[in-house]
């Protein structure tokens, strides 16, 4: 693999870097969605994905951005006037429960200072409070990519478990990069998206659907049409979909993972923990402060302080003229941090290249503030 033609290096947290075999794949012939070629394109994007979830259930696959994927998990398995519990540790939890909202459910949000993960003992002693099981479901952002934090999901996903509330996972930022294992933690829905770290353009939402999910779809009244995952389970079943699918994106999927797939997931986990590991101390070896909990520091994007006086925005202006892009900071944190983001088809010597250019930057800028006060 090597990685697309392209004049500058994306530091950011996706769309991130698309290797050329992906690009290529994207490049065949288009076909009849409903022919058994598109089957044999479906069968393999759906298997792939299954092992890449961990999960002998059944995926499916949206022409949607992630927030497509995120507001067809609410409608699906929901009515109007159902309890959500929307866990939220950041910017990406706080739209998994606007969402929620925006379509009628009772939303209470259990949010935790942005920055820091989800602290077990106050969600399990919430659940514990809803002794009628009042609550239906339980939103939960794996890696919350606004704050480059990590929940602990297996401890979560059995806190909510004992409890018996459906358990949607926000996995956008962390599939094909993290360990997740939907059905040993008995995850109900998970949602990511081709732009993370699937290694493909922006353009697909990808979910995985337990049993218990379908139950609740079947029986929940919330208006929906073009996101209803009946429709798509019907087909499903055919290898079809009920409307048209982006099957050149779907092309690129298939090779995505199955490049995936070849590296293998340990493999793929343990090269994203250590560009990860080589993110921060370079960081912080430039004096840098690491914005997160320590315990939970996301192994896909790394949020970080700038040094006193300079602006996360002039960082980023000055790292774009040497030709990286890195992530600023969202909704409160905007002029508090940036972002630099290490996922998908990302090597070390992608983030050294950043770290080297981010030195000079540094080193000019503190002369800047130096000078002029
Ligand atoms: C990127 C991201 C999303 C949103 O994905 P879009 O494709 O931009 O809609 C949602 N959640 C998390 C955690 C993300 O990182």
């Amino acid at each position: 693999m090597t990685a697309a033609q392209t004049t500058e290096t994306l530091l950011i947290p996706g769309p991130t870097p698309v290797p050329a075999t992906v690009t290529s794949a994207m490049t065949a012939a288009m076909i009849n969605h409903r022919s058994e070629s598109f089957t044999e394109l479906a069968t393999a994007v759906h298997t792939g994905l299954q092992a890449v979830f961990q999960t002998e259930q059944e995926t499916i696959v949206l022409p949607a951005a992630g927030t497509g994927g995120m507001e067809s998990v609410i409608v699906n398995l929901l009515s109007p006037g159902d309890r959500v519990l929307a866990v939220t540790i950041g910017n990406f939890g706080e739209r998994f429960a606007d969402i929620a909202e925006t379509y009628g459910a009772a939303v209470e949000r259990l949010a935790f200072p942005w920055g820091e993960a989800v602290d077990c003992d106050r969600l399990a002693a919430r659940l514990n409070e809803d002794r009628n099981g009042e609550i239906k479901l339980v939103l939960v952002t794996h890696n919350e990519t606004s704050t480059g934090v990590t929940n602990p999901l297996p401890d979560i996903a059995a806190i909510v478990r004992r409890h018996g509330a459906l358990l949607a996972v926000d996995a956008v930022s962390s599939l094909a990069a993290v360990n997740f294992r939907f059905d040993e933690w008995q995850i109900d829905v998970a949602v990511s998206g081709s732009q993370k770290a699937l290694m493909c353009p922006p353009g697909l939402a990808v979910l995985a659907i337990g049993e218990r999910a379908w139950q609740a779809a079947a029986q929940a009244t919330m208006p929906r049409y073009y996101f209803d995952w009946q429709g798509y389970r019907k087909s499903f079943h055919n290898r079809h979909t009920p409307y048209t699918p982006a099957v050149s994106l779907m092309y690129g999927l298939r090779e995505a993972l199955r490049d995936i797939l070849d590296e293998g997931l340990p493999t793929v986990f343990a090269r994203h923990a250590a560009v990860a590991e080589l993110c921060r101390q370079g960081s912080t070896d430039l004096g840098l402060e690491l914005f997160a909990d320590p315990r939970y520091l996301s192994e896909t994007v790394t949020a970080l302080r700038p040094p006193a006086g300079v602006s996360p925005a002039l960082i980023r202006q000055r790292m774009r003229q040497r030709g990286f892009v890195l992530a600023g900071g969202q909704g409160q944190l905007k002029d508090e941090i940036f972002r630099i983001g290490h996922l998908g088809y990302i090597r070390e010597q992608d983030v050294q290249r950043g770290l080297d250019a981010l030195k000079t930057v540094l080193a000019e800028l503190r002369e800047e503030v130096a000078v002029n006060g």
